[in-house]
């Protein structure tokens, strides 16, 4: 095949703006632009010219499929594919697919988690067209990205709320920006997800069950190497994985995805991506298929990729980084502190929404993260604590106390900051960038939320983000419209903002038991450990209000979100629980039984040869081993007692908390007995392959 550059594969199987423009007639392409960029209503019309053209570009493509490519609850994506074949007269078929075909789809929806909806709805549910997510190509099926509802209209999908957080967003932002007599078409957040990985060889993975069915290592002791010399990061990449990444970056780019950065993680096998960031569905329809693909190629080099969050105990696990901020349709990015003085007051003012965004829904902002696998990582010194806290810096850390204090802000200059007629300095990276254990980190122009999983749809935290940030606006729009004197209302308005939410602020070092300490004895800040402790907080008055009066979710909808989640947890839990009895049963009691079994061979062997031989050794492991098979059988057996107790889930709050307090304990006090079996027993005795084959066998 002829080699292709970058800048013609990339977005081959998109109907991306280019397409559209070429193919559509004029007044159809200006229609469907409004509808993506001023969230106009679609005309029939226009869906159906829309609908040939893609059909045709689609099938010269070699697409033979359409699908509505979808969100569940579940946390992946759904497509039921439909071919485009229609029987013609003569007995043959040709290929058709109508606007009402694109516009909407009928999938059943009783086989999706629904948390109650079902129950009181009908079964059925429809899809709807995004038009502001591009429709792309995959394995010769057109997938046309759309929302998930059911038939009375609730969101059962990730996209729906969001999408409806970024209309929120948007109406705020603009309200403020008018004040500052800014009248802009619209205001987007925009998201670059930095994604962390793990890759296995399949061989090695397919030997571990608990890999299988949980994507995580339920077993398995350390192997004498793990991350301590810090050689992996951002080390030379080994030429499979290098194969791998090559294969990766050109189908991503050919579906528009805007792959930029690969490197090596701190743990062994540990890998990361970051893509330029994009509108926030658009990056989170990207990161979905980014998901998808990367396990896709991996399987192609024989290896698998894990985007679980600890597919390891004792080494780092997998991470996402949302990079956040709000732009207007005119390219100004609001978190960029402007040219003058003017404009640094606006940014000041969307900083602050932000800072008391954060602050007045830390929970929400933690629960939107919070699953059962992220919780192993959380507060495990290796990412962010559970505590929600936001760094922004020395620089402009001093620049907010000084308009706090009314003082003096000792920086290139020595004013008084006082809005609206000092300039700011630019911050530069090198001064905002050097906190690494934040959990919500200013860069520059932008917010890093570093607490979600490798495995979380970034769809969720960002509904949260704009929400809460959209309620700030909404209050200073409230305070600020109509007022005499703006400058004086603005500067009081910062001002009590800072004194307000300063307890939120914070730059030191996050990974610290006295930050723990401060964060909830001083600054009453909230620290959530767990799933179970973070998302009942979903149903708490004050964020189903502010979620509510925002239209980002009905009040059915956070009831069924909080169930589905839970139910998400306690599943989890459940499948690793019943896969660690499985394991101990059918294979580490069974290999450990027959290595005591050779070594009473040999020391009976050894005895009647010579009755002068110790066996020492022989004796003392076959001893200690014998012991802690004990140990395994007992604390397998009160394991599975407290997997029995969970039952059918009725009550998921409850269920929730025993998964929390008796449940994992157990998993953890078995897993320590068997790795240290595994210690004391010969590899080739040993059912599975070691931490050592796993991390360190990919070359
Ligand atoms: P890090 O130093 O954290 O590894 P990088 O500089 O590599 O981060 O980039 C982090 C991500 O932030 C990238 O995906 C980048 O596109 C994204 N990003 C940059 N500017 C913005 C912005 N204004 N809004 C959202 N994301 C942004
Ligand atoms: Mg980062």
């Amino acid at each position: 095949m002829e080699k292709q550059f970058v800048p013609e594969m990339f977005g081959t199987l998109v109907f991306d703006d280019r397409v559209m423009k070429a193919r559509l007639p004029e007044k159809v392409y200006r229609s469907l632009r409004k509808t993506i960029d001023e969230n106009e209503r679609l005309d029939s019309k226009v869906a159906e010219e829309v609908a040939v053209s893609m059909r045709d570009w689609a099938i010269e493509k070699g697409a033979t499929h359409f699908t509505h490519w979808f969100q569940p609850l579940t946390g992946v994506t759904a497509e039921k594919h439909d071919s485009f074949i229609t029987p013609s007269p003569d007995g043959g078929v040709i290929m058709e697919f109508s606007g009402k075909e694109l516009i909407k789809g009928e999938p059943d929806a009783s086989s999706f988690p629904s948390g109650g909806l079902r129950a009181t709805f009908e079964a059925r549910g429809y899809t709807a067209w995004d038009p502001t997510s591009y429709a792309f190509i995959k394995d010769h099926t057109l997938c046309i990205p759309t929302a998930f509802c059911s038939y009375s209209g609730d969101a059962l999908d990730k996209k729906t709320p969001l999408l409806r957080s970024m209309q929120a967003l948007d109406r705020q932002a603009k309200r403020v920006l008018k004040l500052f007599g800014n009248d802009v078409k619209y205001v987007r957040t925009s998201v670059g997800p930095e994604q962390e990985y793990f890759l296995v060889d399949k061989e090695m993975f397919e030997k571990r069950p608990d890999l299988v069915y949980t994507g995580r290592t339920l077993f398995g002791a350390m192997p004498p190497k793990g991350q301590e010399l810090d050689d992996h990061y951002f080390g030379m990449i080994k030429p499979r994985v290098s194969e791998f990444m090559k294969d990766l970056n050109e189908e991503l780019w050919k579906l528009g995805i805007l792959a930029k950065t690969e490197h090596n993680e701190v743990a062994p096998a540990q890998h990361e991506l970051a893509p330029i960031y994009s509108t926030t569905n658009v990056a989170t329809d990207n990161n979905q298929l980014t998901m998808e693909i990367m396990q896709k190629v991996a399987r192609k080099h024989d290896m698998v990729c894990l985007l679980h969050e600890k597919p390891f105990a004792g080494v780092n696990g997998s991470g996402k980084h949302n990079n956040w901020s709000m732009a207007t349709d005119t390219g100004v990015n609001l978190l960029s502190p402007g040219e003058t003085p003017y404009e640094n007051a606006q940014f000041l003012l969307f900083l602050c929404a932000v800072i008391q965004a954060v602050d007045d829904y830390q929970d929400l902002l933690r629960l939107s993260v919070a699953t059962a696998g992220n919780d192993h990582r959380l507060g495990a010194n290796e990412a962010p604590p559970a505590i929600i806290s936001v760094f922004l810096g020395d620089e402009l850390t001093e620049i907010l106390e000084a308009i706090k204090n009314d003082t003096h802000y000792v920086g290139q200059e020595k004013v008084i900051m006082k809005l609206g007629v000092h300039s700011l300095p630019r911050f530069s990276r090198d001064t905002t960038d050097r906190n690494r254990t934040s959990p919500f980190a200013f860069t520059g122009n932008k917010f890093e939320f570093r607490s979600l999983g490798s495995a979380n749809s970034i769809a969720c935290c960002n509904i949260m983000l704009n929400a809460a940030v959209a309620e700030s606006l909404k209050q200073f729009a409230d305070k600020l419209e109509g007022v005499e004197d703006f400058e004086t209302t603005l500067h009081d308005l910062i001002k009590e903002t800072i004194q307000k939410h300063e307890r939120i602020l914070f730059n030191g070092n996050g990974y610290g038991d006295e930050w723990i300490e401060e964060a909830t004895k001083v600054r009453g800040l909230s620290n959530l450990k767990t799933t179970a402790d973070a998302m009942p907080h979903l149903l708490d008055a004050k964020n189903m209000e502010m979620l509510m009066s925002h239209k980002v979710f009905t009040e059915t909808e956070l009831h069924s979100r909080c169930e589905i989640m839970l139910e998400n947890y306690c599943k989890t839990v459940n499948i690793e629980g019943h896969t660690m009895v499985d394991m101990v049963r059918k294979n580490y009691l069974p290999a450990i039984e027959g290595y005591l079994g050779q070594l009473a061979k040999t020391v009976a062997t050894m005895k009647s040869v010579s009755d002068k031989v110790k066996c020492n050794y022989e004796i003392s492991t076959l001893e200690r081993l014998s012991e802690i098979t004990d140990d395994i059988l007992d604390k397998t057996v009160d394991l599975e007692k407290a997997l029995q107790s969970l039952g059918g889930f009725e009550d998921i709050i409850k269920t929730s908390e025993v998964i929390r307090d008796d449940v994992l304990p157990k998993m953890e006090s078995l897993r320590a007995v068997v790795d240290e079996a595994e210690m004391l027993s010969p590899e080739e005795c040993w059912p599975f392959p070691s931490y050592g084959k796993l991390l360190f066998s990919v070359y």
